[in-house]
């Protein structure tokens, strides 16, 4: 579904459109919105945009002195919100323009460079690019937090009708990484994801494909949406986000991004897959490969990916909890290396899709992202590492065949296999000393940002004792 400002108009009339909510995101992924009257917008709102937002209580965005945004809604993103029941409501994803006579696109609003990226991209000789994200999250019963003092850690409770620990579980409880495809009444979310994939498709437009409980205990869920260029596949990130926290809280549950919510257990990821294409073409699949059917670009663009591993880190998994994700044991990547099937590998090439007929298929899974990301930088910091290994040649070299976590370090030096940064230090760090590569679609003042915003929720984290802390050193 998309839409012109004409179609906009008629459907708020058809729809008896009451309010129209303006929606946004900052430099950190999250979605902000402000809600408008229907009665009071113009059509003229989509050209020129609106003064609606204080870009200074924004965090990552301007300063105090500067502070003035304008939101431009984009037509195209128009969508019912179907959970509200005060008043017919209808959505639209806004541009950030900067305030002032020139109203440009205001340099850290994320849709802006994701709308960068898609033209750099253009320009390399790519026209189209296409995105495909696995998002993968929890939706728990309840999440206590007991924020104490700010001098105290803080403590956790979580509770989940699949989980064993709950005690609101009626005896079916999953165990710790066998919840992959049970049947109710082990799944008891599958209404919850179809309600999901019924607003998904009816009202936002997203194409879904299918959905099922993953591997964690305690309602780990996953729903496929279908690929799609570049700025509508994390505008789609942003709605699906948006819609499966919303449906969950008018089912009293509360869903989740947060990468690791539970110890011992799977964590949630967001892996990519992309292609690029030109002229109706997929440019990453080449017949002629036998091993997995992929081109010399496609390996190029997969070589710039793990050169540029450690410092993409810190925009694909952005969040120090991403770090407890990224461990061996657990399906996430973890080592510097490619394969066909290995899930410890940083990326994946799907190959069980051969010949022709499959082409459009032809991709690279990236398995590092998870879904405390910003969507559209993170598609941004993809895209600039992968267009800079076909610019520079940086082949993606041999794929791994062995099981990783197996080999000893010895074994893994010898094949040059490098890690993911253990921690968002280490890969806020790789960001400093590395991030030429991006400079083709992000400015310094927002890599800079991006760095001082980690470093801050490093030090708020790490300054803390952690509840485990407690178990291993109150006797010492
Ligand atoms: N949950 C795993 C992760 O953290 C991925 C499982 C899968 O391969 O779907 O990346
Ligand atoms: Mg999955
Ligand atoms: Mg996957």
């Amino acid at each position: 579904l998309t839409f012109t400002a004409e179609e906009v108009m008629k459907r708020l009339k058809e729809d008896k459109i009451k309010f129209i909510d303006l929606q946004f995101t900052g430099l950190f992924g999250r979605f902000h919105h402000t809600t408008m009257d229907a009665k009071m917008f113009r059509i003229e709102d989509f050209a020129d945009g609106l003064p609606k937002v204080d870009g200074s209580s924004i965090r990552g965005f301007t300063e105090i002195h500067e502070s003035d945004l304008i939101i431009r809604p984009d037509p195209a993103t128009y969508a019912t919100i179907p959970w509200i029941e005060q008043a017919p409501t209808a959505r639209l994803i806004c541009d950030i323009l900067s305030g002032g006579s020139k109203r440009d696109i205001f340099p850290r609003d994320p849709r802006g460079l994701a709308k960068k990226a898609e033209r750099y991209c253009g320009e390399q000789g790519y026209d189209t690019s296409y995105w495909g994200p696995e998002v993968e999250f929890f939706v728990f019963d309840k999440l206590e937090v007991n924020t104490m003092t700010p001098y105290q850690g803080q403590s956790y409770h979580i509770t989940s009708r699949e989980a064993p620990w709950s005690s609101d579980n009626v005896g079916y409880a999953l165990r710790l990484k066998d919840g992959y495809l049970p049947s109710a009444p082990g799944d008891t979310l599958m209404e919850y994801r179809n309600q999901c994939v019924d607003v998904l498709t009816n009202n936002f437009g997203i194409v879904c494909d299918a959905h099922h409980h993953e591997v964690a205990t305690a309602g780990q869920c996953e729903i496929d949406i279908r690929f799609d260029t570049l700025v509508n596949a994390a505008d789609s990130v942003q709605s699906y986000k948006y819609i499966v926290k919303n449906i969950a809280q008018k089912r009293n549950m509360m869903a989740t991004m947060m990468p690791k919510p539970i110890a011992l257990d799977n964590g949630s990821g967001m892996h990519v897959n992309v292609s690029l294409w030109n002229k109706g073409k997929n440019l990453f699949y080449d017949p002629d490969d036998d091993y997995a059917e992929m081109s010399q670009t496609a390996r190029y663009f997969g070589g710039g990916i793990m050169e540029h591993a450690q410092a993409l880190a810190s925009i694909v998994a952005p969040t120090t909890n991403s770090y407890r994700r990224l461990v061996p044991g657990y399906e996430a990547p973890v080592y510097v290396a490619w394969s066909t099937g290995n899930r410890s590998a940083i990326i994946r090439i799907p190959a069980h899709y051969k010949g022709q007929k499959f082409s459009a298929m032809k991709r690279i899974e990236f398995r590092a992202p998870d879904p405390s990301c910003n969507p559209y930088l993170a598609f941004c910091a993809i895209m600039a590492a992968g267009l800079d290994g076909i610019r520079k040649k940086r082949d993606i070299g041999d794929p791994v065949k062995e099981d990783i976590f197996k080999m000893t370090p010895k074994r893994r030096r010898e094949l040059g296999i490098t890690q993911l940064p253990a921690s968002l230090r280490q890969a806020y760090e790789a960001l400093e000393s590395d991030s030429a590569f991006l400079k083709p679609i992000l400015d310094d003042e927002t890599i800079e940002k991006i760095i001082e915003h980690e470093e801050r929720e490093n030090v708020e984290v790490s300054v803390r004792p952690h509840p485990h802390e407690f178990a291993l050193y109150a006797d010492v």
